[in-house]
């Protein structure tokens, strides 16, 4: 296929806001491609050349790409700054210039969709002596045989800034369409389902794609497990009330709710995969726990998820949060961070075990195998506390106890339900003693004055919006954090910033905060409408990626629940 489809194909779905008009616009592309280009379409769809769980990086910086620009078009790099300072896109920028560019190579032709996919892919493998020219050499390659619409979206997947507007429902909506035989709509929604499944055993859409087409419902039903191949976690629902519970499920397993990093391990012989609950790959990060867990799991082949917490060697108490996080993204001294920042593991599941898949066990039966699967190792790596009652009085000693720990609360479970990827009524409850907090993106932030000019230091925070994937400002945050949190602050947002105006700056809406405040208020001013009174950073949520920001449909839920609306 040509790339040129693919260009063409974004231009129409940049053109509409609806759902259904982008899923139809994917499933057209989809059902039309051949095997070999289908998983190459689904990946670059949401601007990607890799799986979200993938540690390869495209990592190109905007300077980079105006050099290349420059390059390969023949106008200087002041020129190209100057016009992604006009249009604040350097895709723009790329387009204007290759149509107006200088060196035309009457060579060029016309650009496949494997080269695109396949250079930009090679991009994140250079290193060493002169990676910078190679790098530029790659994308150069693709410039000279684009036309002006391509270079607009070869440039913004290569820095990660697609913006069409295409979440992870449209995509799984259009393979649907795709490839649900047109006949069969009473089947859509066990497609639909099928989908969803083993999107959430692969989380590679690509590969969904690919069964989809190859082997329908069936195919993606039997959608197993692999290995290095992270699964998407079980997660519990709130609950004020741990009365409320009991007398709804009778007994239940009781479970210390550890305040760290959510972990899934993954082992096939001596290979040890860590996944963060962003299916991001740690296992680089924390070569301790590599080593602890090769030993520690007796299963030739697992999948176990639990709870990593950096702990105090003095004490014995669980560290902050976010000193376990300064372990999660380092690049250097990790080793000396594993003495530093000690960690301690506590499993309380199994989803895998030597070929067999174990998501329709039930809880107890999980938790016996777990129990085999795991030769403990006290303080270092161990199964979560747990007991299993239907005594309430029992039940909130237990929780107290859980405090006591200095962990967060208590994870009610119930006993005889399965493992589901995601939010479920009738799984699992957790329960904490403190306010209701939201999770939100920092998508501005401004330069401080004086003696804070070094520092951003004010952020704006937006909430989501699911159907579009959009970030809408529901509050600025500049106070209640030290210096050193404005310092790690202005260091994680500075390689984010998009464009700059005056002390302001705009940035890719990656960093996730979990933000305390007094009330929420209704707002004309913000996008959102509504604000945050006096929000306050708890923490970076490290553990949180932006599409699983509190919405703004929760903002109203919980301005609602102040009891406020006239
Ligand atoms: P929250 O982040 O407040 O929504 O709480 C959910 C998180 O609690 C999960 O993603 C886990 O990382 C963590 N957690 C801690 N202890 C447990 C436990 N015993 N069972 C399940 N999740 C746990």
């Amino acid at each position: 296929m040509k790339y040129a489809e693919m260009a063409e194909t974004y231009e129409k779905l940049e053109a509409t806001q609806s759902k259904l008009d982008k899923a139809d616009i994917l499933a057209e592309l989809f059902s039309r491609a051949s095997p070999e280009d289908l998983p190459k379409i689904v990946f670059l769809a949401r601007g990607r050349v890799f799986p979200s769980y993938s540690e390869d990086e495209i990592g190109i910086a905007s300077q980079l790409m105006i050099k290349a620009i420059s390059r390969s078009t023949g106008f200087s790099i002041r020129d190209v700054e100057k016009k992604f300072k006009e249009t604040g896109d350097l895709g723009l920028a790329a387009s204007h210039f290759v149509k107006s560019r200088r060196q035309r190579t009457l060579l060029s032709s016309k650009l496949s969709l494997n080269k695109v996919f396949r250079n930009i892919r090679e991009l994140s493998s250079i290193e060493g002596a002169r990676s910078q020219e190679k790098k530029m050499d790659l994308i150069a390659e693709l410039f000279a045989s684009a036309e002006p619409k391509e270079a607009l979206y070869i440039t913004r997947t290569v820095l990660e800034e697609l913006r069409i507007g295409v979440a992870r429902g449209i995509i799984r909506d259009a393979i649907v369409k795709a490839f649900l035989s047109p006949g069969d709509m009473e089947e859509k929604k066990e497609f639909t389902e099928a989908v969803d499944y083993a999107y959430n055993v692969l989380s590679d859409f690509s590969e969904v794609a690919r069964i989809a087409k190859k082997d329908g419902v069936k195919g993606l039903k039997k959608a197993k497990v692999k290995l290095g191949q992270p699964i998407h976690v079980m997660l519990g629902e709130k609950t004020d009330s741990i009365k409320d519970i009991i007398e709804k499920f009778g007994k239940v397993a009781v479970e210390f709710k550890y305040d760290g990093l959510r972990t899934e391990l993954h082992k096939r012989g001596n290979k040890i995969w860590i996944f963060t609950r962003r299916l991001e790959d740690v296992s680089h990060q924390f070569p301790d726990l590599v080593e602890t867990a090769r030993k520690a799991l007796k299963p030739e082949e697992c999948v176990v998820d639990g709870e990593v917490l950096a702990i105090d060697k003095k004490t014995g108490y669980p560290q902050p949060f976010q000193n376990l996080s300064q372990r999660i993204h380092r690049k250097y001294n990790i080793k000396e961070m594993t003495k530093k920042i000690p960690i301690q593991v506590n499993l309380f599941d199994i989803m895998y075990k030597d070929g067999k898949m174990l998501f329709d066990k039930t809880f107890t039966e999980r938790r016996k195998i777990l129990e085999k699967s795991v030769k403990t190792i006290p303080e270092k790596f161990q199964l979560a506390k747990q007991i299993v009652t239907d005594d309430l009085k029992k039940a909130e000693k237990f929780y107290e106890q859980a405090l006591d720990a200095k962990q967060e609360g208590v994870f009610l479970k119930v006993p005889d339900s399965r493992y589901v990827f995601g939010r479920h009524v009738g799984g699992w409850y957790k329960i904490k003693p403190i306010m209701e907090t939201l999770d939100l993106v920092i998508v501005a932030a401004t330069w401080g004055e004086g003696k804070r000019s070094k520092w951003l230091s004010s952020y704006v925070l937006a909430c989501r919006e699911p159907d579009t994937g959009k970030f809408l400002p529901c509050g600025m945050m500049g106070t209640g954090l030290t210096e050193e949190m404005f310092e790690t602050m202005t260091h994680t947002l500075k390689p984010l910033v998009t464009k700059e105006k005056g002390k302001k700056v705009e940035l890719k809406p990656k960093v996730v905060v979990e933000a305390g405040y007094q009330e929420i208020q209704k707002s004309p001013t913000y996008e959102a409408g509504y604000a945050l009174r006096f929000p306050r950073l708890l923490r970076i949520r490290e553990d949180r990626s932006p599409d699983e920001a509190d919405t703004v449909e929760r903002l109203k839920k919980l301005y609602r629940s102040q009891g406020r609306e006239g």
